[in-house]
Parts: structure tokens; C-alpha cells; sequence
């Protein structure tokens, strides 16, 4: 069914969105471990490893104005993430900054396509990752992990990050995802390495339609069996495909500032000066369509979830919507359906009390 606002909802002004989303526990299903690395935090590792950088060089890095530029700061700060140390150090940062915006539960890509590539143990680098996500678990904060190929690098190299996955989904990997350049290799390539993932009891996600076109998200679901696509914005233009996601079921995973950031916006909507506002989310939701929001790479775009949720109160969103945003990232996760909804219900109890206040 498609939603759409109340005649007498007014939009929510960002600044209460935000005050009333930061109060809320929160579900986050589209973040990149590698992309929560800080400028000050990419310094701290390449000091481990006897360089030299400053705070204002590495910031440098963190100013993507597009796609391509975004790859390559992605590919300069995994350059330091050299031992499972390095993947505890930043898991422990990570972990801080979810708790701080009282997120409860999170789904983290890690780029161990990228560990292949550099020859490392993923096992080893995972296995420092889950002993440092354990600490949080007394503090509320649950992790699960989606380990993620890169497109570009073939479906060879991919099918290793899903044997990968499959080892270690008893330690909370619930997913196997494709990230990179999405124009790289059709999908068709990877049906396949899907398969194998499917067979190794993992859900399967994609990134698809942030630059590619609608047809794209749609070849997603139909080859690959995905269940959720992260960005897929490009299914904007064409509607045959947002009627076609809405009856599948699947979730697309919104990341507008990440958008505006990597110009996959302003390349959707054929404008070069797309601001945030014009986003296709509102759209997606009135649809029918599932939709949930994310950071994607928050130190990389400078974005926190709860600034995200602004935005979407900048799109005019009416709160009922925003809250049913809130209550998807919970709904489109992998948790199990009792624990998923425990998680719902503490998250409208505690609306109900903040709206009595
Ligand atoms: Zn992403």
C-alpha cells in the first residue's frame, strides 16, 4: 500500500526530526566499516605503520565531489589497514560513534575483497573485528557483518569472499554483498558466486543503480536474487521498476548525503546542481516501496545517521513517514523475526514517551 501524509502533517521541521530521531534506538543497515575511518583515525594507523601524515593531509582525501574520487580515498585509507589490529582499532571507533547516536543495531560491510587483494587473512582480520564488536554487545550496540567483493576485481575474486563468508556466518556473517564500480562486468557475471552464497545460507545484497540505470536494479533482482540493493536510486527513472520492487519486497538502502557526495544524485537526475532535497526517497515511500536509510561512508561525506533523518525532514517528509523510515531499518534486517520486533516495539515505546513530554 502506498503511503501518503495526513492533509493536516505538516513536514517536520529537520531540527525536531533530529531531536526526536537522536533520543530513539535506531537500526543502521548500509554502513561501511571502512568508510567510519576519521581523518584523525587514518593518521593514528598510518603512524603504526611508520608514516607520517597530518590531519589536514588525510582530510584532503575526504572531500569526494565524485564517483571516481570516492573510489580513490576508499582505496588511500584501506591502504593502512595493514593488520587485525588495525580492524580492531577501527571497529572500536566505529562501535563508539553507533552507540553515541543510540543505534542498537547494525549490519557493517567489510571490503574483505579488498583483504584478498592485499593478501591478507580475512579469518584473521574477521576474527579481531567480532572479539572487538563483542565489548559493545553489554552496551546495546548488536553487529552483524556483510562481507563485501569488488566488482571490478571479477567474479573469480568474488566467489573467494563468498567462501569466506560462508566460514565464518557462525560468528554473525549474514550476508554476502557486491560493492565497487558498478558498471564493471554485468551482472549476469556473478550469478553464480550468488548462487554459492545462497547455498552457504547468506542473504545477498548488491550495489546497484547509484550510477547504473533502472534497468540495472531490476537485472539485480531477477540474476541475482538480491533482497536488498544498496543505493539503487536510478530506479527513479522508471516506474515499471518501482512497481516491480514494491511487489518484490525489496528494500532499497538510501544514503542521500553519500549521493550528493559521490554526484550520483546529480548523474540520476540529469542536474548537475541535485540538491539533497530533491532526493527520490519521498517518491520511493509514496510508492509503496521498501526504503531505509543510511551513511554509507559517514567520515567520508561528513554525515551521522541522525543528520541523515534530517535530511529526510529537509525532503518533506511528514513524521509518521519518518518514523516509519526508523521502524524499516529494523524491519529489513536480518535478525530474527523475535528479537526484530522486540527491537520495534522498545523503539515506538520510547516515541510514545518523548511525544508526552
Ligand atoms: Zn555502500
Amino acid at each position: 500500500m502506498a503511503i501518503t501524509p495526513a492533509p493536516d502533517e505538516q513536514p517536520f521541521s529537520p531540527d525536531r526530526i533530529v531531536s526526536l530521531i537522536s533520543a530513539l534506538p535506531k537500526a543502521e543497515l548500509h554502513l561501511h566499516l571502512e568508510g567510519t575511518i576519521s581523518a584523525s583515525t587514518a593518521v593514528d594507523l598510518a603512524a603504526r605503520h611508520g608514516i607520517t601524515i597530518t590531519t589536514e593531509e588525510a582530510s584532503q582525501h575526504y572531500a569526494p565531489g565524485n564517483f571516481a574520487q570516492f573510489l580513490e580515498a576508499f582505496k588511500w585509507v584501506t591502504s593502512f589497514l595493514r593488520t587485525p589490529a588495525d580492524y580492531a582499532l577501527i571497529t572500536e571507533r566505529m562501535a563508539e560513534q553507533l552507540i553515541s547516536q543510540n543505534v542498537v543495531y547494525a549490519e557493517i560491510t567489510i571490503s574483505v575483497g579488498v583483504m584478498l587483494l592485499r593478501k591478507q587473512d580475512p579469518l584473521a582480520n574477521f576474527e579481531a573485528i567480532s572479539q572487538a564488536a563483542a565489548k559493545f554487545e553489554p552496551r546495546g550496540l548488536k553487529l552483524r557483518w556483510i562481507f563485501d567483493a569488488v566488482r571490478q576485481f571479477g567474479p573469480i575474486a568474488a566467489a573467494e569472499v563468498v567462501k569466506a563468508a560462508t566460514e565464518c556466518v557462525s560468528q554473525g556473517v549474514v550476508a554476502f554483498g557486491l560493492g565497487g564500480d558498478e558498471l564493471a562486468f554485468p551482472a549476469a557475471d556473478f550469478r553464480s558466486v550468488y548462487e554459492l552464497a545462497a547455498d552457504g545460507g547468506l542473504h545477498r545484497l548488491v550495489h546497484v543503480g547509484e550510477i547504473g540505470d533502472a534497468a540495472s536494479v531490476r537485472e539485480a533482482v531477477e540474476i541475482l536474487g538480491v533482497s536488498r540493493i544498496g543505493h539503487g536510486i536510478g530506479a527513479i527513472n522508471d516506474p515499471r521498476v518501482m512497481d516491480f520492487l514494491a511487489e518484490r519486497k525489496v528494500t532499497l538502502e538510501l544514503c542521500p548525503t553519500s549521493n550528493i557526495r559521490t554526484g550520483a544524485l546529480a548523474l540520476q537526475l540529469g542536474n548537475p546542481a541535485a540538491k539533497i532535497a530533491r532526493h527520490p526517497l519521498p517518491q520511493f515511500l509514496r510508492h509503496g516501496m521498501q526504503v531505509t536509510l543510511s551513511t554509507d561512508d559517514p567520515a567520508m561525506f561528513q554525515t551521522t545517521l541522525v543528520q541523515e533523518y534530517g535530511h529526510a525532514a529537509e525532503m518533506g517528509l511528514n513524521q509518521q513517514e519518518i518514523m516509519h523510515l526508523a521502524e524499516m531499518s529494523f524491519q529489513s534486517s536480518f535478525l530474527p523475526a523475535d528479537i526484530k520486533q522486540r527491537l520495534i516495539s522498545a523503539m515506538w515505546t520510547l516515541q510514545s514517551s518523548a511525544a508526552r513530554k
